[in-house]
């Protein structure tokens, strides 16, 4: 088979995570499979990168120094745990890229500046990072690998911060770059997260990018397979540091993956199904940890589970809209102009609903954001708020969307009833309702302070502590 590889922050953060990618990549190497292997940064580094870089932007020259500094030093103890010779080929290269940082962050602090490119280039370098590292730690046990950065294959626009790949043009150069090297044996080893313009600008694919990365090489090479591994055994009933007892689902169709990963399940960056719908290829969720677990099969048409609701997901830092009034249902377009006033200040809405009387408008956005949508509104509505016909513009900070997701749930009668049931039973109060048009999708928004009682609430509700969990080991 042809797989794309993609392992995580925790997957490669630390020596002992980056002996087991490499004890993974082997075996599946000498089981004949062709593999090309995608890498995050080590688990904090990315973050650590871009809080140097904004540091730097307010004047203060301390914060990249310690940073550069730390990054040395976790890099340099990695790299000298696992290698016989850690300078040869790693350790200089970073150190070439840690002095690039280093002017880089010294003129963003001369400038009081950081533009979104300049931001894409310094966040790009922990999965250089890494990738460095582990091409030499799989050549160091008599593999043929070589590090790639993903400038030199992932084409993409100009959109810094979350750049959108040019398909036709990666597949060339994916395929260019990496087939002759997956048929002479060789693993290459391919930073995650990081493209480029076609004038070799560095950009990113946005925060947990990495697994955009694998699903967009997949698509590229016509992979049998995608496999994202990570610290979990595969995509579960529900965040399991919010809910202990969540267990692995077995298999999902890529719309559970799509809404479960937009709705806040981080295990998969929301844009990585797409590529791999396109092409109908399979990706699986697995966990570096515990190699032989059969995580989870993400595939279009899933065998069924039992459970009409899969999983309970989960977005925070938000805020409720509400526009209010019962002269609105006279007043033609009011939705047109709100969602346009929202629109023009560049801000996405997460979720809408509305009230089959017209007497009000809700909609959810980033709690960052939300204090200057409401003023744009007014600005906006200042006159349906002087003669009445909108009664007032209101907005509940600190809210949460949750979302129950399942394909089943369409045609099962009864589901409303217990998730709202189990929500009354405990007395949370839902603020607003919306279902989804695929109608694999509830989503409800209530306060922050009974987000986690409510999915809590709604997994006991649904058995899903009850989902088959199966042990069986990987097909070979
Ligand atoms: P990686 O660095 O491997 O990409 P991430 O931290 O991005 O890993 O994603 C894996 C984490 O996602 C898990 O450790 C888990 O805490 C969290 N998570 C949230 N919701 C879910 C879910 N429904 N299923 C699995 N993991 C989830
Ligand atoms: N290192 C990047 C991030 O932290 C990309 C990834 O890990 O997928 O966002
Ligand atoms: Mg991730």
């Amino acid at each position: 088979m042809r797989l794309v590889m993609k392992f995580g922050g925790t997957s490669v953060g630390n020596a002992d995570a980056v002996r087991q990618v490499a004890a993974i990549l082997k075996k599946s190497h000498d089981q004949g499979h062709q593999v090309v292997t995608v890498v995050s940064a080590m688990r904090g580094v990315t973050d650590q990168l871009i809080d140097a870089a904004r540091a730097a932007a307010t004047g203060e020259t301390e914060p990249p120094r310690a940073a550069r500094q730390a990054l040395w030093e976790r890099h340099h103890a990695v790299a000298a745990e696992l290698l016989q010779n850690p300078y040869q080929f790693v350790l200089g290269d970073i150190d070439a890229h840690l002095a690039n940082f280093s002017n880089l962050t010294s003129a963003i602090a001369v400038l009081g500046e950081l533009t979104p490119r300049a931001l894409d280039f310094i966040s790009s370098l922990g999965e250089r990072f890494s990738a460095l590292i582990l091409a030499a730690l799989l050549r160091e046990i008599g593999l043929s690998s070589v590090a790639v950065m993903a400038d030199r294959l992932i084409v993409t626009d100009r959109h810094f911060g979350s750049a959108n790949p040019l398909l036709d043009l990666t597949a060339e150069r994916a395929q260019a770059g990496l087939l002759p090297m997956l048929e002479a044996g060789a693993l290459p080893v391919v930073t995650g997260f990081l493209g480029a313009t076609l004038d070799g600008i560095v950009t990113t694919l946005g925060r947990g990018g990495s697994d955009y990365t694998g699903a967009i090489l997949g698509a590229a090479l016509n992979a049998d397979e995608v496999w994202i591994w990570t610290d979990v055994d595969g995509v579960l009933t529900a965040d399991p540091r919010i809910v202990p007892e969540a267990c692995s689902l077995r298999q999902i169709s890529y719309l559970e993956a799509a809404e479960l990963s937009y709705f806040g399940a981080r295990v998969l960056h929301p844009k990585t199904v797409r590529p791999a719908v396109d092409r109908g290829i399979p990706i699986r969720i697995l966990n570096t940890f515990n190699p032989d677990h059969a995580g989870t099969l993400i595939v279009k048409e899933p065998q069924a589970n039992g459970h009409a609701v899969k999983a309970v997901t989960a977005i925070r830092g938000l805020a409720l809209i509400a526009v209010e009034g019962r002269g609105m249902m006279g007043v033609p377009g009011v939705a047109a102009r709100v969602f346009e006033t929202v629109a023009s200040l560049g801000v996405s809405v997460l979720m809408i609903s509305q009230g089959s009387s017209e007497q009000s408008i809700c909609f959810v956005v980033e709690e960052e954001a939300s204090q200057a949508v409401v003023e744009a509104l007014e600005g906006g509505f200042r006159h349906e708020l002087t003669i009445g016909a909108i009664d007032r513009i209101d907005r509940h900070a600190q809210v949460v969307i949750i979302a129950v997701v399942g394909w089943g749930m369409r045609g099962t009668p009864g589901i409303s009833a217990r998730l709202f049931g189990a929500l009354g039973e405990r007395s949370i109060n839902v603020l607003s309702i919306a279902q989804g048009s695929s109608e694999a999708n509830i989503s409800l928004v209530v306060d922050h302070a009974d987000a986690h009682e409510a999915i809590q609430a709604i997994h006991a509700a649904f058995e899903l502590d009850r989902v088959a969990n199966s042990r069986e080991q990987i097909a070979d």
